[in-house]
């Protein structure tokens, strides 16, 4: 899947000035792609300068770092599952911990090197307002029988709430 079929994110432009700002670290003319970056609002520090900024403020308290890291990526996580329905496509499992995004074309590591590489592909999706085309959610296992397999055994039973000794579906 070309990134360019979804919509572009409104990136923020930098005006043009005929005196360019300076890093508030190192007083160095900052220059739109050379020493700072468009994915930030306006830099007020040069890309060396950030990046020492950063790691000065991790290393102040990794810990609280760490936590808060994690709390965002477990509320965005929540917040794709919910977006996409909450429960595996194929089997209905809906326990958060069991669940992964999907690619539907099983091109997902082509689309994990070219766009969002690891976790960043929730920030993608969110970016994009969670486009259903071409991801849903799977639980592990589902999601390992298709990409080893090239299909869920699941597929081929009929759905586990017919049998009679499924457990009653939590809401
Ligand atoms: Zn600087
Ligand atoms: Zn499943
Ligand atoms: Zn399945």
């Amino acid at each position: 899947m070309p990134s360019g079929v979804y919509p572009r994110v409104k990136k923020w432009k930098r005006p043009d000035r005929a005196t360019p700002d300076v890093c508030y670290g190192c007083k160095v003319a900052l220059v739109r792609g050379q020493n700072w970056t468009t994915s930030k609002d306006a830099p007020k520090y040069c890309r060396v300068c950030a990046n020492e900024r950063s790691k000065a403020y991790y290393y102040r308290n990794p810990a609280a770092q760490i936590a808060k890291r994690s709390r965002y990526y477990g509320k965005l996580r929540r917040e794709a599952y919910a977006a996409y329905g909450g429960r595996c496509a194929c089997c209905g499992e809906s326990r958060f911990e069991f669940l992964t995004i999907d690619h539907i074309k099983g091109d997902g590591a082509e689309h994990r090197k070219t766009v969002a590489p690891g976790s960043r592909i929730l920030q993608w999706l969110q970016q994009r307002g969670w486009p259903k085309e071409d991801f849903q959610l799977l639980c592990w296992n589902c999601n390992c029988a298709k990409g080893i397999r090239g299909g869920c055994p699941h597929e081929s039973e009929p759905a586990l709430t017919s049998f009679p000794w499924a457990l009653p579906q939590v809401a």
